[in-house]
């Protein structure tokens, strides 16, 4: 099995199918239930972001998707259930996760970060041209290629979690609360990044957050979560714009 698809290639997917389909998901910790029948999608090429506050179930919901918490429930990657298949598949059918806490390796280098997520792929002239291609969208790594992931900054730790996961080239890219902890600046720097690689790459995005009015402006589809429970959806624009949302959770 490869892993995903070429960066700079249309998803295979064909655009009346989604790329991902959740149908009454349920997740649970042991006897702890923390999804209660959700409903979600990504379109291909699309970004969905799933919003909600403290202890909704958003980062569950990633877990859920990349097998790594018990659930019932389907889950299809391009008509295909991957529900029930262990995570090491899940990433080789090109699903690339990018936990809460980011998880660079902090011993080894920002390129042997990248190395790392290119652990599944033969083509290594291809990962080599890829490597540039990772510098290009985050030209701050490249001045520290060399430099010990442990010894970067938060925001450039983030970007190295998030280049590293693309190295996979993934279909889907699943992205758990990236403006957590950073500044301001930092954080627009990221979510301009991520727009760029979605529109220059094709690579669809599911994106957990708390900060809701970044989300709603860089997703095309927007769920909110309550308690394991999917209380609103629709276009982020209508979302974006809706009076209850708004008061409750862009604060305006
Ligand atoms: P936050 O924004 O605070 O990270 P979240 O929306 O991502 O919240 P989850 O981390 O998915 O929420 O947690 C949902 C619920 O599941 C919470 O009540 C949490 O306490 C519980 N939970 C999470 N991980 C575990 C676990 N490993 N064992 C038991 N309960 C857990």
């Amino acid at each position: 099995m490869s892993a995903g698809r070429p960066l700079d290639g249309a998803d295979a997917a064909s655009p009346a199918q989604p790329l991902l389909a959740v149908r009454k998901l349920h997740a649970q910790y042991g006897a702890t239930r923390v999804l209660h029948g959700i409903d979600f999608e990504v379109r291909p090429r699309g970004i969905t972001t799933v919003l909600g506050a403290n202890g909704a179930g958003k980062t569950t919901t990633l877990r859920a998707v990349c097998g790594m918490v018990r659930t019932q429930g389907e889950i299809l990657l391009a008509g295909d259930r991957i529900d029930g298949k262990a995570t090491e598949d899940i990433v080789r059918r090109g699903v690339a996760h990018v936990p809460d806490g980011r998880g660079t390796f902090s011993h080894l280098t920002t390129e042997e970060n990248l190395r790392m997520g290119a652990y599944t792929r033969r083509d290594k002239n291809e990962v080599q041209a890829d490597y540039e291609r990772m510098y290009a969208w985050f030209p701050r790594l490249k001045e520290r290629r060399r430099q010990q992931a442990g010894t970067l900054s938060g925001g450039e730790q983030q970007m190295l979690a998030i280049a590293r996961a693309l190295m996979l080239r993934p279909r889907l890219l699943l992205l758990d609360e990236p403006s957590f902890g950073l500044a301001p600046l930092i954080v627009r720097e990221l979510f301009d990044i991520l727009g760029e690689i979605n529109a220059a790459a094709g690579t669809s995005i599911l994106l957990v957050e708390q900060n809701a009015s970044l989300a709603l402006r860089l997703a095309d589809h927007a769920y909110l979560l309550e308690t394991g429970r999917v209380v609103m959806s629709g276009p982020a624009e209508r979302i974006r714009d809706d009076e209850a949302v708004r008061r409750s959770y862009l604060g305006y």
